[in-house]
């Protein structure tokens, strides 16, 4: 027998057309939403009615940005230390609470771009059997850089976290094992040789795999966000990315003839450009990159709280000059999100990390940079669906859609704060949160 729940009298948030919607209900048949509308329910017997009124719909949230297979080192030391960071409390199983939790506070997907094959294909199929309460997750597996690995430490304690990709041969592979091991997405980082990264980015395409880049340490991008946008690359990560392609002309110079020059060379450069902060960047091609973006769809994650994040740590450490680039780079991010956003480039939420609460805290810095409630939520729903080619099935209250809802106390428009209301979690059509 179907299981039929019926949401009555709610404020539902439409992503798509960015309005509320008001005394809507929205009818529920197993994991699937079936109508939404004001629905004549007389005559249906074996319906489960919630009153609604005054409460907000939402469709479940996307985090766009995680690492989950931290949680799964196998190293104790790591594991430990990641447990004191995160003051998780369940040793046993670290993953089990933290994605209980995800799902809990409303956040029904998670959108993960670097950790080891096999543990994000385990834990995706230990939510899909219900072994453990979690969201659906799209995972790109490991980061993809060209070697020597800059973060090869990693692969001592998560073998498989970053991978190199030095040839056409090398980029074929894993493309053919992504798709393969279930991956939904593919993440590169820092440097490439450009044959090998546009056949890289022919072979994501032909497996329909959406492809998300980082270019890497501050300056000196193998692959810039102009650049990259030319080659087809759809989705940035992290708000600090378009400096080195919009910076003034007599630097660009000085930086261009540096491309192979020695790290020591560099870094004289680098220091000049981070003590200039804003004063470095070219509006004319910033306005010119953001044009560009728009045109060709182009999204960002900001991953503001990576850096604020680190900059707690990093104090308490006390160690000030480390903290003084994080600042500059926490400036600069929030500059370009603020001019992106403003612009209605689509900005997506993501924590660059591993708990629910931040990416709530994400949330608030994208409105303190400026973005308004609506683009933020548009931001945590419609817009991963749409770029993760999954919006027939997610990122709206819609008919035939999957029934992750979250419902909420006071109105999330108002305050993007108030998306910590919860009221109800709807998670494949169960009660998760009451
Ligand atoms: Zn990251």
């Amino acid at each position: 027998m179907k299981e039929i729940i019926l949401l009555k009298n709610v404020n539902l948030f439409d992503v798509e057309n960015d309005s509320l919607n008001h005394n809507m209900d929205i009818l529920i048949e197993d994991d699937t939403i079936k109508k939404v509308g004001k629905i004549d329910y007389r005559g249906k017997e074996n319906l489960q009615k919630i009153d609604c009124s005054e409460k907000y719909a939402l469709p479940g949230l996307f985090e766009c940005h995680a690492h989950l297979a931290l949680l799964t080192s196998e190293d104790d030391e790591t594991k430990k230390k990641i447990m004191e960071d995160f003051k998780i409390t369940n040793e046993n199983e670290p993953e089990k609470q933290v994605l209980e939790e995800f799902v809990k506070v409303g956040i029904t997907q998670i959108r993960d771009v670097g950790g080891p094959l096999e543990n994000l294909k385990h834990i995706k199929i230990k939510i899909s059997k219900k072994e453990i309460l979690g969201p659906d997750i799209f995972y790109a597996g490991p980061m993809l850089e060209k070697s020597p690995l800059l973060w090869d430490e990693h692969n001592q304690t998560l073998p498989g976290f970053t991978v190199a990709v030095d040839s056409k041969e090398d980029a074929k592979k894993i493309i053919q094992k992504l798709k393969n091991k279930g991956a939904s997405l593919v993440k590169t980082f820092n440097k490439f040789d450009l044959d090998v990264f546009k056949y890289l980015l022919d072979q994501a395409k032909e497996h329909n795999l959406p492809l998300t880049h980082d270019p890497g340490t501050t300056f000196f991008h193998s692959i810039p966000v102009d650049l990259g946008i030319d080659l087809g690359i759809r989705c940035f990560e992290h708000a600090k990315s378009p400096w080195a392609a919009v910076l003034k002309d007599n630097l660009k110079e000085e930086y261009d003839q540096l491309i192979d020059a020695d790290q020591k060379d560099k870094k004289n450069l680098v220091n000049k450009i981070f003590n200039l902060k804003l004063d470095s960047i070219s509006s004319e091609k910033l306005q010119k990159l953001t044009d560009k973006m728009l045109e060709k769809d182009v999204y960002l994650c900001p991953t503001l709280h990576a850096f604020i994040y680190m900059q707690e740590k990093k104090s308490e450490e006390q160690n000030k000059p480390m903290l003084d680039i994080l600042k500059k780079l926490n400036e600069i991010s929030f500059f370009f999100t603020q001019k992106m956003a403003k612009r209605e480039v689509k900005l997506l939420v993501g924590q660059d990390g591993l708990l629910p609460r931040f990416t709530f805290n994400e949330m608030q810095y994208l409105k303190d940079a400026g973005l308004s409630e609506s683009q933020i939520l548009k931001g945590a729903t419609i817009y991963p669906a749409e770029w993760l080619g999954i919006s027939e099935n997610y990122g709206s209250v819609s008919p035939d859609k999957k029934a992750n809802i979250l419902i909420l106390n006071k109105n999330p428009l108002e305050d993007i704060q108030n998306i910590k209301s919860t009221h109800l979690v709807l998670k494949d059509g169960k009660f998760v949160f009451q």
